[in-house]
Order: C-alpha cells, then sequence, then structure tokens
C-alpha cells in the first residue's frame, strides 16, 4: 500500500499523524511529514483508518 498526501487540501489538523504516528510525524506548524510513502502490511489498517477520518480527505492509499 502506499499513501499520499492531496497537499492542495491538506489543512494540517493532524488527525492523520494521531492515526498513522509510526508513517506520520507533524512539521512545527502542525502540518504532516511523511517519513515513507510506503506502508507495511500490518499499518493498512491504521492509513485506512487515517484517510477515513481526515477531516480535509485528503489522504490517499492506495494499493
Ligand atoms: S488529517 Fe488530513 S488535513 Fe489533517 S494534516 Fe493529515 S492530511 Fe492534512
Amino acid at each position: 500500500m502506499s499513501i499520499q498526501i492531496d497537499w492542495r487540501r491538506c489543512q494540517g489538523h493532524g488527525v492523520c499523524a494521531a492515526a498513522l504516528g509510526e508513517i506520520i510525524e507533524r512539521d512545527e506548524s502542525g502540518y504532516p511529514l511523511m517519513k515513507t510513502h510506503n506502508v507495511p502490511e500490518e499499518l493498512h489498517s491504521a492509513a485506512r483508518l487515517a484517510q477515513a477520518t481526515c477531516p480535509a480527505a485528503a489522504l490517499r492509499a492506495t494499493r
């Protein structure tokens, strides 16, 4: 699975970092910093949760 951020939509809510902290950190302004775009198998459900709960619909998790 791969996960991407649509920077045109992201508003820096940080929900994604809470749901998928193993892959997404926050910068000093609250915007996400991706450690990697590749999501290992054990984090697929967390990635789907992050995508579903992003208030701006800015996350895309794809196979
Ligand atoms: S939850 Fe969505 S809007 Fe908020 S920082 Fe993450 S990608 Fe951006």
